[in-house]
């Protein structure tokens, strides 16, 4: 597991807002697509990356400088020679359990208040775990919870766009709370269809049974509905699995998964052989 204060602020780039568009409804939890060119030359962040923002902050222990990860959401591109880059980033805020307080998460915040022509500072580019196997053959099985989806989208656009005639299964579970919310698989903008054609990849999505509620978002019942063919892949020795997400779907895939084998022994030991087979990555957040 990998710590944020492992992740280097050292190198520092200035980076403009292009474009900034809120992709979930009014009454929903904000989530916005946020396209950032960077100034300097020599930036390149590639899929399997994540890269860092980071904010000056000041509160009553004096000034700091607050420091976040964000996974690319779309291929990486260049305009004028400046690398482009795409985020999705949720407005995130939390409870102080002693206080009972509403606090706002800073960088999240901070990015969604970022208006075009804005400028911010960003580090990186950090490595993400989530690699594309060399093996053509291989089978991905991808979860992804609401940003979550963002790289799970510039990793299956690589795939089928640059890496090209894939031969393995991908698979693509992914959560959210309403049907607005799932971004790229909505008619406004679902590029992710584009990949329906190709006899080598399927999408599902899973809702929140009542959106307004902050009840689980049914992940694992879209997922055990599919238990045959994940079970196919599961026995399969190159099918790797890759989740990220927020730190309630770690949980829910176990029992997912449990269930999906027969038992939670069953799945306790084929984790472990993913992951020591380096088949199993997460990010979780
Ligand atoms: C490798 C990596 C890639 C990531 N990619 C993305 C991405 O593509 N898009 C994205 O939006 N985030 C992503 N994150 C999460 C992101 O780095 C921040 O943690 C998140 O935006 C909150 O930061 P903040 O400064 O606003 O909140 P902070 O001021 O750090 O407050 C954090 C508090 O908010 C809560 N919190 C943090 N994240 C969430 C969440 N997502 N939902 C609910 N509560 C939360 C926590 O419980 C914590 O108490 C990624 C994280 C990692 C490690």
């Amino acid at each position: 597991m990998a710590y944020l204060a492992d992740f280097s602020t050292e190198k520092k780039y200035q980076a403009a807002v292009k474009k900034t568009e809120r992709l979930t409804p009014a009454d929903t939890e904000e989530i916005r697509e946020i396209v950032l060119e960077v100034k300097q030359p020599g930036f390149e962040c590639q899929v399997d990356q994540s890269f860092g923002v980071l904010v000056r902050t000041e509160n009553e222990f004096g000034k700091t400088v607050h420091h976040r990860l964000y996974s690319v959401a779309d291929l990486p591109a260049e305009s004028n020679g400046k690398q482009l880059l795409t985020l999705l980033v949720k407005r995130c805020s939390y409870v102080d359990d002693f206080s009972g307080e509403q606090y706002p998460g800073v960088a999240s915040n901070y990015l969604c208040d970022r208006k075009v022509g804005d400028e911010i500072t960003i580090t990186g580019p950090h490595a993400l775990p989530f690699v594309v196997p060399d093996d053509k053959h291989a089978n991905l099985i991808l979860v992804g919870m609401g940003t979550g989806i963002a790289p799970f989208r510039a990793f299956v656009k690589h795939i089928y766009k640059q890496v090209k005639d894939w031969k393995g299964q991908i698979r693509l579970f992914y959560g959210a709370r309403s049907g607005m919310e799932l971004l790229y698989l909505n008619d406004k903008d679902g590029d992710l269809t584009n990949y329906y054609d190709e006899e080598t990849f399927a999408a599902f999505h899973a809702l929140s049974p009542r959106p307004h509620w902050s009840d689980p978002i049914a992940l694992d019942t879209a997922m055990e509905a599919r238990a045959e063919e994940i079970r196919h892949l599961l026995a399969q020795t190159n099918t790797y699995v890759y989740v990220a997400g927020y730190e309630k779907i770690r949980p829910m895939l176990d029992k997912a998964f449990a269930n999906i084998l027969g038992s939670k022994e069953k799945w306790e030991t084929r984790k472990a052989e993913l992951v020591a087979g380096k088949k199993w990555a997460e990010v979780i957040y």
